[in-house]
């Protein structure tokens, strides 16, 4: 690949790195110019440092030292897989942008057909998990989620889309242009619009080391997508409301014509009261969920920051494009 001149990769590849086994790298590069050198596609391949470990921030070192399409950015901490996308997109540079995972999950001999479709005009192509190789709650847990999301969005969010996925370069403009600091992907690209399609693909088991997705991590992705697509607890609370304050109001008529009936329920009573106290709570907690996402858009911290950035062919990054509010405290050359 001759990076001598000047000229902006034809595709980026965005992949978000964290605690990664060193040997998966390595063989993601190798597969990815498997399919790509043939084809003669110009290509860089963006690597995200999200706060990693000295044993895979050392290899990402060695593997941009080594390749010159290979560029590297290390967030100061460990932000997340989403702000590592953010901040992959932020500095990608080229036409097509692809982002996938580092672990070999996503195949890389996908690509090309993805670059097909690009070439067809589509300007967003979606990869559906057609099969997935994880243990059998995970994958409950992820088809309950995208069926949930499915049902409540106010956008069609694709079911079974991950974040291996190609964006335009005025796909890329467009997302990275939306003010929303917590950007839910998955989401927000089907909310963007332009023309896209979706290919199906089995997605592979991870080849080494093991997930870094906690449990906590999960959940926390899907109030995110909840919160971010989709209004509809909020528009619930006043229907509860509406139906308790009915039940009421159907009780005391009860009570004025017969009130022995209602002296032997009282039992229920409790129980009745006990539930409403409870409904009160749950409407509550939706409040609560809903605050907590409007108080950290409106504190406006950025997603995530940019400690160094490493590789032969750094430029220095668009920041015009960094709507997220990232801050890159190093600038390159
Ligand atoms: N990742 C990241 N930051 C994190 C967690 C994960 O950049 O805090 C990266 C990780 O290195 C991988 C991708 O995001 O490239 C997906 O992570 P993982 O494979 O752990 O998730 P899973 O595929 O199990 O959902
Ligand atoms: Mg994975």
């Amino acid at each position: 690949m001759d990076f001598s001149s000047t000229l902006p990769p034809q595709v980026t590849l965005v992949v978000p790195v964290y605690n990664e086994e060193p040997s998966n790298l390595r063989l993601l590069l190798e597969r990815v110019a498997l399919v790509l050198e043939p084809a003669l596609i110009f290509y860089e391949v963006l690597f995200v440092d999200d706060g990693s470990k000295a044993k895979t921030h050392d290899a990402l070192k060695e593997l941009a030292d080594e390749f010159d399409y290979v560029r590297v950015i290390v967030l100061s901490r460990n932000f997340g897989e989403i702000p590592a996308i953010c901040a992959g997109l932020a500095h990608s540079r080229g036409e097509a942008v692809i982002n996938m995972d580092s672990d070999l999950q996503d195949p890389p001999e996908l690509i090309p057909t993805m670059l097909q479709y690009w070439r067809e005009g589509y300007d967003v192509v979606f990869t559906r998990q057609a099969s997935r190789k994880e243990s059998v709650p995970r994958q409950f847990l992820a088809f309950a989620f995208y069926r949930l999301l499915g049902a409540f969005s106010s956008v069609k969010i694709p079911v079974d889309a991950g974040e291996f996925r190609l964006l335009s370069r005025r796909a890329v403009n467009a997302v990275c242009a939306t003010p929303e600091k917590a950007k839910f992907l998955r989401g927000l690209i089907p909310w963007i619009g332009f023309k896209n399609t979706i290919i199906p693909f089995d997605r592979d088991e991870r080849k080494f080391g093991d997930s870094s997705y906690t449990t906590s991590k999960l959940l926390q992705l899907a109030v995110d997508g909840l919160v971010a697509f989709n209004m509809q607890p909020l528009y619930f609370i006043p229907v509860l409301g509406c139906v308790i304050l009915a039940g009421g109001c159907l009780g005391l008529i009860f009570s004025a014509f017969s009130p022995q009936i209602i002296l032997g329920m009282q039992l229920s009573l409790v129980s009745l009261l006990l539930a409403v106290a409870g409904a009160q709570v749950a409407c509550t907690g939706v409040l609560a969920v809903y605050l907590a996402e409007v108080l950290k858009e409106t504190r406006a911290r950025p997603t995530y920051i940019v400690a160094e950035e490493f590789g032969k062919n750094v430029v220095k990054a668009d920041h015009s494009l960094n709507s997220d509010g990232a801050i890159n405290s190093e600038l390159s050359r």
